[in-house]
């Protein structure tokens, strides 16, 4: 029986999963590794945080996962891919493979900016959600009882770096938690501080032109109205257990600083010998294949963030967004299943970029290529689309 390693399971790599089980079966065996146990579903990350959700709403168990595919599931950090030999190497072993497909995403780049990775809180997984939540509450529940007015405001100064997608929701989805922590602690709502700090010009750095006309400007209102200071054109230089060090020579002291500024590749995939672009994200053909010594592996695919593809329609690289990587997934899997059967593979084709970005709890901004849609149907969009999403790896 043919094995196929799935290394990495978030949402491309579970989607692989699914789609697999649904075409072949037990034709095939399964095998799921990944570093953690549960599966976080990103999307609502800042939901968690903010306990507008539970975290077990948004965590799978893997193993269960697997076991309900009769398939394999190895909690094991993956440390060497070396596709000349079919194997992949963990921590704690060495797994021989038929198919591959590396769904492992991307990690938090730091850019190597002091005191940022220690001093930091990274907001990667729902343990990282919680783990900010819980550290939030304990600012309120200390600048309580501090008679020192200095050390109060920066127990009550909440600080996030990265105006993307993931900060601007995390901020202003904190900006309700602060409400609710004020009342509960009986502290002034004028005390406290939600700064959201990104080293561009503007929100949303990176959007295509055309599109950033259209949500820049109702983004930063609707922080503006939430009252969240936002310091743009501002790089963080450094970052210490109290402060945050922008280039200017401006400190912001505080003792909350959580990163949203950025993505990085695994160090392994750019040791792996397999093509990747200069950043270090794999180069695939259009069936989702990777190469190696410029040659196409016919049995190596690659899903969602861990690969860069250029859209043809607009000649840049795609989004990193749950979207890609669900079909990414699934095309992984149906090109498995077409070299199984002797079938016929099929192309990728992106569908037309679409997210929602929510502002707190009753507005967002969202996107379907240049149309943009504002408000509560947005939102409510964001969650119909994102509740469907995590119901499929739920069941
Ligand atoms: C906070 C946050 C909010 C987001 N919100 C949205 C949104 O609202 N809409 C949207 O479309 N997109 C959103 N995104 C982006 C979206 O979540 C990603 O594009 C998507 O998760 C990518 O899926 P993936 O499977 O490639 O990677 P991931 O989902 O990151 O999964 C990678 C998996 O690989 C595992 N892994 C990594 N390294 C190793 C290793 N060495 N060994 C073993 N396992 C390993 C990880 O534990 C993880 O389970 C958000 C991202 C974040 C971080």
């Amino acid at each position: 029986m043919k094995r196929v390693v799935i290394a990495g399971c978030g949402i491309a790599g579970l989607e692989a999963a699914l789609n697999l089980y649904k075409m072949l079966g037990n034709k095939v065996e399964i095998i799921g590794v990944d570093k953690n146990r549960f599966f976080s579903f990103l999307p609502y990350l800042h939901r968690v945080a903010s306990l507008t959700l539970k975290e077990e709403k948004i965590i799978v168990s893997l193993k269960d996962f697997f076991n309900n595919l009769r398939s394999e599931f190895f909690r094991e950090e993956v440390v060497e891919i070396k596709p000349e030999e079919n194997k992949i190497v963990t921590t704690k072993q060495t797994i021989d493979y038929d198919y591959l497909i590396i769904s492992l995403g991307c990690k938090t780049n730091f850019y190597g900016i002091p005191g940022a990775e220690e001093n930091c809180f990274d907001f990667r997984d729902a343990e990282d959600a919680v783990r900010l939540s819980e550290h939030i509450a304990k600012m309120f529940f200390y600048a309580k009882k501090t008679d020192s007015k200095e050390k109060r405001r920066q127990m009550l100064r909440f600080t996030v770096c990265g105006a993307g997608a993931t900060g601007i929701e995390l901020v202003t989805e904190l900006k309700q938690y602060i409400q609710y922590l004020c009342k509960k602690y009986g502290i002034e709502k004028s005390e406290t501080e939600l700064v959201l700090v990104e080293a561009m010009p503007n929100v949303l750095p990176g959007l295509p032109e055309e599109l950033s006309k259209k949500v820049v400007g109702y983004t930063e209102n609707s922080l503006k109205r939430l009252g969240v200071k936002l310091i743009c054109n501002s790089p963080v230089v450094e970052v210490g257990k109290d402060f945050v060090k922008l280039k200017d020579e401006k400190f912001l002291y505080t003792n909350t600083v959580v990163w949203c500024g950025g993505l990085k590749t695994h160090t392994l995939i750019k040791n792996s010998g397999l093509k990747t672009d200069r950043r270090g994200y794999l180069e695939v053909n259009p069936y989702l294949q990777s190469s190696f010594k410029e040659e196409f592996l016919e049995n190596v695919y690659c899903a969602g963030d861990v690969l860069t593809f250029i859209d043809k329609k607009t000649g840049k690289p795609l989004m990193k967004i749950g979207r890609h990587a669900v079909d990414q997934g699934k095309t992984s899997a149906k090109n498995i299943y077409a070299n199984v059967t002797g079938k016929r593979m099929v192309e990728y084709v992106p569908r037309t970029e679409a997210t929602v970005i929510s502002l707190g709890r009753s507005d967002a901004i969202g996107f379907y290529g240049n149309r943009v849609f504002k408000g509560k149907i947005a939102l409510w969009l964001k969650y119909w689309i994102e509740d469907g999403y995590l119901k499929r790896y739920k069941t």
